[in-house]
């Protein structure tokens, strides 16, 4: 089979599958460069740096110890359909298999819907300043086709918006969970901004980065549209 391109990799984390123990594998290369990036180390294809087949080793060592295995980036679709086949084989040793996306690809999303459990979706910003953000003039078309993909398969999802205040409100958080709940989403969670750079530290002040968790207001509109918002701090 083509090789995938692993340049990262979390051996257990309680925090990236819903309720599962997890090891997240990070593949390589993104289509977008957000600003706020913390993995821009992984952005360029490149070789991996992990050997597949090894990985899928240490996995088979890890069979009634971990509940499912994460495939984030970069993009992890980007790898087409090699990543589809890897998870497979990762899924038939009895994992359930998450994919955490940006939804660039829904192509690739459809048939990623026939091994994915469960995603996690980026929902960065608005319309308006999705180019802006992501450096990416189609991305924000790209991901709403994504999310109506993936909401049509039933499965699994959480929608994620983490707040820059470089790039988005409150009033466009508001916005943004009304179009998610009106479209049937029931999972999402409103992510902190943390600046890990140098040159993103001196950008925003620790009041605008939480503005977004100390309006009660704000929260109780947003918590009272989902089954479940994680407040990710
Ligand atoms: S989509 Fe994710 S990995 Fe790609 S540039 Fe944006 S934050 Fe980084």
């Amino acid at each position: 089979m083509s090789d995938i391109q692993i340049g990262g990799f979390v051996p257990f984390t309680t925090i990236d599958y819903p309720g599962k123990l997890a090891a997240v594998l990070f593949l390589r290369g993104c289509p977008l460069r957000c600003a706020y990036c913390s993995n821009r180390h992984l952005l360029n294809v490149g070789d991996g740096e992990y050997d597949t087949d090894k990985v899928l080793e240490w996995l088979h060592g890890r069979i009634g110890k971990l509940e499912a295995v994460v495939f984030s980036g970069g993009e992890a679709l980007m790898q087409g359909d090699a990543l589809i086949e890897y998870m497979r084989r990762v899924r038939d040793m009895g994992f359930a298999i998450g994919l955490h996306t940006n939804g660039f690809y829904p192509e690739m999303l459809q048939r990623a819907a026939s091994v994915v459990d469960w995603i996690g979706l980026d929902f960065k910003a608005t319309r308006e300043s999705y180019g802006r953000l992501t450096g990416n003039d189609i991305a924000y078309e790209r991901m709403i086709k994504s999310l109506d993909t993936w909401i049509a398969t039933g499965r699994g999802m959480e929608a994620r918006i983490t707040c820059d205040p470089r790039f988005i409100s409150k009033a466009d958080v508001d916005d943004i969970t009304t179009l998610l709940a009106a479209r049937g989403v029931k999972n999402i969670a409103i992510q902190k901004y943390i600046p890990h750079f140098e040159d993103e530290k001196e950008q925003t002040t620790a009041d605008a980065r939480e503005q977004f968790f100390n309006d009660a207001a704000l929260r109780d509109k947003i918590n009272s549209r989902f089954e479940s918002v994680i407040w990710r701090e």
